[in-house]
């Protein structure tokens, strides 16, 4: 299996089997109810969360409870006007599109959403200047689910045409161990009550990374011949992994280094911290800081970053 197949075979597959999330859950139950009833299609959504907790896995078991198909796009593809039109004439009654990272669509195709998702048309122009004219298409009651890490940059017309705004939170330590412990009876991967908590413990509250990390623990058992994923053997693989007590990665040591030595807790401005860790600008606002802020190693000000004094104190003991 490459590990497109292996991240679909993981997903999980209707609400019950989606772990944590109660909140969005409870909602989602309720809503999901009530348009089978009304035999219509559920409002548009909107989930909003960090990188990795489950919004695209959200949208298929959404899909899959209704019992309808989904069209899966993402904002940064979308490049004309004719590319959204395209999907969205294709789209049949009660189907789900769902676009990713939809805070990066382009305005001009944002633009035709609006009377799609409000009035299910779109006028498209077709031919050139002077016989340039109008065609108004109408549109199959489909539902749009968003998905974005980044709330604050959805524009008031797009947000408001939402009807239901789910908020997904970081998992707990036993709610991970649940999901490490369902994927690894997936992948047919032994491991025990200890080991799956040892992983949990250090997987930043977001499955995506639980999973990697059982994949990374799961090869360092075969190599050192071992069977079993218990306690001890997953504490000597994250180890050999470089991740520590706090599920820091070596990238985050980086950053903090970056921060405490190179510009000794003055703050620092995010394109100086990208350029200098040599990473792209999503994972360090998308995936590195948003952990950091959490464990209260860095604060974000008006003119820069800075490191706390936590973050010096689990530097000087390394
Ligand atoms: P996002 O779209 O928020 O980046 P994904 O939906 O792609 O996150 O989730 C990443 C992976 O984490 C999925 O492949 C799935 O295996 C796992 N996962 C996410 N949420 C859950 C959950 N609630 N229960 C079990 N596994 C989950």
């Amino acid at each position: 299996m490459d590990n497109r197949n292996i991240e679909d075979n993981l997903r999980p597959k209707n609400l019950d089997d989606y772990i944590g999330q109660e909140n969005a859950k409870k909602q989602l139950k309720i809503f999901i109810e009530a348009a089978k009833k009304r035999k219509k299609p559920i409002d548009h959504i909107l989930i909003t969360g960090s990188a990795g907790l489950g919004k695209t896995s959200l949208a298929y078991v959404i899909a899959k409870e209704l019992n309808k198909n989904i069209v899966i796009t993402s904002a940064p593809i979308l490049d004309k006007k004719g590319d959204i039109a395209g999907i969205l004439s294709s789209l049949n009654e009660g189907d789900i599109l769902f676009i990713d990272e939809i805070h990066r669509l382009n305005p001009s195709i944002e633009e035709v959403l609006y009377s799609a998702l409000e009035d299910f048309c779109i006028d498209i122009v077709v031919g050139k200047k002077t016989t340039a004219k109008t065609i108004r298409i109408n549109l199959p009651r489909f539902t749009l689910i968003g998905a974005t890490t980044r709330v604050g940059m959805l524009t008031n017309p797009l947000i408001s045409r939402f009807g239901i705004i789910l908020k997904m939170e970081f998992y707990t330590e036993k709610e991970l161990k649940k999901v490490i412990q369902r994927s690894a009876k997936i992948l047919g991967i032994d491991i025990t009550e200890e080991g799956a908590l040892e992983i949990a413990k250090v997987s930043r509250g977001t499955p995506r990374i639980a999973n990697r990390l059982l994949k990374r623990v799961h090869d360092f058992c075969i190599v050192n011949r071992k069977t079993v994923i218990d306690g001890e053997i997953a504490k000597e693989g994250l180890r050999f992994l470089g991740i520590n007590s706090f599920g820091l990665e070596e990238i985050d040591i980086k950053y903090l280094k970056l921060l405490i030595n190179d510009f000794n807790c003055k703050p620092v401005g995010l394109n100086t911290i990208v350029s200098a860790l040599s990473e792209d600008k999503y994972t360090v606002e998308e995936v590195i800081e948003p952990y950091l802020i959490r464990l209260g190693l860095i604060e974000k000000t008006q003119r820069g970053r800075i490191p706390t004094e936590k973050a010096k104190q689990i530097l000087k003991n390394m």
